[in-house]
């Protein structure tokens, strides 16, 4: 990725160490970094700084994390990264629609924390993916086909609306149970509910498409979400 302005990010978590860790690895990314141990003075802090990213634990002393995203998305847009200790908890939080932009479970590697940054901070860049995303890759949807690298495929019903559906929101995580939900509201499919499988078949087709990169990426605990190409020269 190419940054002209180093992203700043805020980092609110209040087990020491873990702040320490994350905070390190951002800084060797190219990032700068604050650290807010409580949740009190997050809201103020943000208001005031206008940090580029905030990796958001939940449990914290003071306000916690949850509703400092609903406070926060009151008057900013700032991408939020949810932090939680457990990955139960990831399917409750996305029924709340709180608007995090994604979620990670602890412990994390601080390796994986960063690649998450950079690709949420890449899906909010909207000129440059959103023209790739059409570039490379085109539905039609009264052949169930996906165009990309100038071959086409064909899918099933269920399959191309699937992907329809991710491919909308780019980066939003779909639960198992919303994919579910939106596949029943049409009424030309199906008596199968398995979407694991679907989306299993539904990878393998794309991948012989574009072997080089994964479109559809399952969120552990969470469910799936359609990732755009990356920024590459065609
Ligand atoms: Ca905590």
């Amino acid at each position: 990725m190419i940054m002209n302005d180093i992203h700043h990010i805020l980092i609110v978590e209040d087990e020491e160490k873990l702040a320490q860790l994350a905070a390190d690895y951002l800084l060797n990314a190219g990032f700068s970094t604050d650290i807010l141990s409580e949740g009190d003075a997050v809201v103020a802090w943000v208001k005031q700084q206008s940090p580029d990213l905030i990796l958001l634990d939940l449990m914290l002393p003071g306000r916690d994390g949850l509703t400092l995203c609903r406070d926060i998305r009151s008057f900013s847009s700032v991408p939020i990264i949810m932090v939680t200790a457990r990955v139960e908890e990831i399917d409750r939080l996305l029924g709340l629609e709180m608007g995090a932009d994604d979620y990670m479970c602890k412990p994390y590697s601080p390796r994986e924390m960063v690649a998450r940054v950079k690709a949420v901070l890449r899906r909010l860049q909207p000129q440059a993916s959103q023209t790739l995303d059409t570039d490379n890759i085109s539905l039609d949807a009264d052949r169930f086909r996906v165009l990309a690298a100038g071959r086409e495929i064909e899918l099933t019903a269920v399959e191309f609306l699937l992907l329809q559906t991710l491919h909308r929101r780019p980066g939003h995580i779909f639960s198992r149970s919303t994919l579910m939900d939106l596949m029943y509201q049409d009424q030309r499919i199906v008596s199968d509910r398995t979407i694991d499988s679907h989306i299993k078949k539904l990878r393998r087709k794309l991948h012989e498409l574009l072997p080089n990169y994964e479109l559809i990426h399952s969120v552990y605990g969470a469910g799936y979400r359609f990732e755009p190409l990356p920024n590459t020269p065609a």
